[in-house]
């Protein structure tokens, strides 16, 4: 991560405040060095792929510059597909809702011309759309670009391997010459170099550092997943591997607070660990960490730099890391003082290019991931359910306990069977989810195939072989219940709370 701040990159202050409010951080690192660049007004070539925060790094100087008080066309992004124009449409709201009036709207193929066409009329000061719609909507005369400030590429090989270069230049051909331009793309093949050459003469080139760091005495795996059901996959995760201490890695503040909340209404002994808490409290997070009295931490990159705790077991990027020195920095919070270590990569399908940077970045294959499956998971839950009543069969409190059961049994003529059982119900009517009575779902796990069908890092390399059941390496292999209560990993249940109630499946 970079050490400049985001005040310190001067951008403007309704921005900041959207920033502040989204929760970032820090600059991602392609962020620290393209905003200074597009702020200064200078075209920008930019080879990074999707999670290094590069829509941020481009949205964010680019409505520092802009006017909102005036209607007309001042930003246009170019994305290849719906999806990516909804999303970076998405992103340019939150980061300009410190503005009073400022418009961003979304235009892509597909969807009826009526509505576009009457947001086009009322005017938006920031458009993201696909190109031949765009085209269609400039030749139409409906879209005007006479004032327009910046144009952005975004993906521009995909917009390439979509058959979109033809409609890319053309647009690009119907832009002012003052007009500011930035493109991004993860690779740049002759035809986008071609373009970069034409309309981007100059442009300053960023690009993120890809570290190659061989990490030892550290299995990786990679588990994909949908982004709506990463939680029930870390759940999952954290219920079967044989975690004595883990870090698991998030993008912002807000989310250490929140998935901590989840995790602790879950049963798990867990802390945030973020730039908002002072020296001190970090200090002292760390040190509970280290001495057992919590056993997950949620970080974010800045607030974990450094971190040297020998039990941390696992590492979870829950998500993505903005580059390969990242990655290299988290994973190596485990494997510490000569253990071995188990990092687990989640990623969700736009994600999944990362798994082939990291891979090379690290020099060493990502196993896939398996999870239990339903059937095993609900066995896993009952022994472990067993193992920890079992754990009080030799409490202080037992005799005392057996003496009021008995009572009870006898005055309402019912066997301790059923007591038992009714004890249960009542433990699962406190704690939904402690009783492990309901077989779990199956988690959806993405195709195995890269998005629209090229051979990449997923296809060709095998990598996204679909989870699931399967006795390969990963999952909770090797993970057998703990005899022993007191030995439980990290990731269950404390004492006889199995407090961690399920809700997530
Ligand atoms: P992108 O590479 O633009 O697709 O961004 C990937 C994700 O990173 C998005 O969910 C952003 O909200 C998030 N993100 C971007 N910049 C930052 C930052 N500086 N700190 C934390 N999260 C960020």
């Amino acid at each position: 991560m970079s050490e400049k701040t985001f005040a310190e990159l001067g951008l403007d202050p309704a921005v900041l405040e959207a920033v502040r409010t989204v929760g970032y951080e820090t600059p991602s690192p392609i962020q620290a060095q393209a905003i200074p660049v597009l702020l200064e007004g200078h075209h920008l070539l930019g080879i990074a792929q999707t999670g290094t925060g590069k829509t941020a790094a481009f949205a964010l100087p680019l409505l520092s510059r802009i006017d909102a008080d005036d209607l007309s066309t001042q930003i246009l992004v170019l994305t290849p597909t719906r999806e990516l124009a909804i999303q970076v449409a998405e992103a340019f709201t939150t980061y300009a809702s410190g503005f009073r009036q400022l418009h961003v709207l979304p235009i892509y193929g597909g969807a009826d011309f009526a509505p576009q066409l009457k947001a086009l009329n009322r005017g938006s000061q920031v458009i993201v759309g696909t190109p031949g719609r765009l085209l269609d909507h400039l030749r139409r005369g409906k879209l005007k670009l006479n004032n327009l400030k910046a144009l952005v590429l975004d993906e521009a090989d995909e917009m390439l391997r979509m058959g979109f270069i033809d409609d890319v230049e053309a647009i690009l051909a119907s832009t002012p010459d003052s007009c500011q331009r930035a493109l991004f793309s993860a690779t740049m093949p002759p035809a986008i170099a071609r373009v970069a050459n034409t309309y981007l003469s100059d442009a300053r080139e960023v690009k993120i550092k890809s570290e190659t760091r061989t990490v030892e005495r550290i299995a990786q795996f990679v588990l994909p997943t949908f982004g709506e059901r990463k939680l029930d996959a870390l759940t999952r995760i954290l219920e079967v591997e044989p975690i004595d201490a883990a870090i698991i890695f998030v993008r912002t503040k807000a989310e250490t607070t929140l998935l901590a909340e989840k995790l602790a209404a879950r049963g798990h002994s867990v802390a945030p660990l973020n730039g908002d808490l002072n020296q001190r409290q970090r200090e002292q997070t760390v040190e509970d960490l280290k001495r057992g009295k919590k056993d997950l931490l949620i970080a974010t990159d800045v607030a974990a730099r450094g971190l040297d705790v020998p039990r941390i077991t696992h590492v979870i990027n829950y998500d993505v890391p903005y580059d390969s020195e990242a990655y290299i920095h988290r994973v190596g919070r485990t494997g510490r003082a000569g253990r071995a270590g188990k990092a687990i990569l989640l990623v969700t399908p736009r994600e999944r290019s990362w798994l082939r940077t990291l891979e090379r970045a690290t020099n060493s294959p990502m196993e896939p991931y398996e999870l239990p499956t339903p059937a095993a998971l609900q066995k896993l839950r009952q022994e472990q359910f067993e193992s920890q009543l079992m754990g009080f069969t030799e409490d202080g409190k037992l005799a005392k306990a057996m003496g009021l059961l008995d009572d009870i049994a006898e005055r309402n003529d019912m066997d301790m069977a059923m007591l038992a059982g009714a004890l249960a119900c009542w433990m699962e009517s406190a704690q939904p989810g402690s009783l492990p009575l309901e077989t779990p779902s199956e988690l959806p796990i993405p195709s195995a195939n890269p998005p629209r069908g090229k051979g990449g890092p997923g296809g060709k390399r095998s990598n996204f072989r679909k989870g699931g059941p399967g006795g390969k390496p990963g999952g909770y292999r090797g993970n057998k219940p703990g005899g022993k209560p007191g030995s439980r990993p990290a990731g269950k249940r404390d004492g006889f709370k199995p407090a961690k109630s399920r809700q997530a499946d």
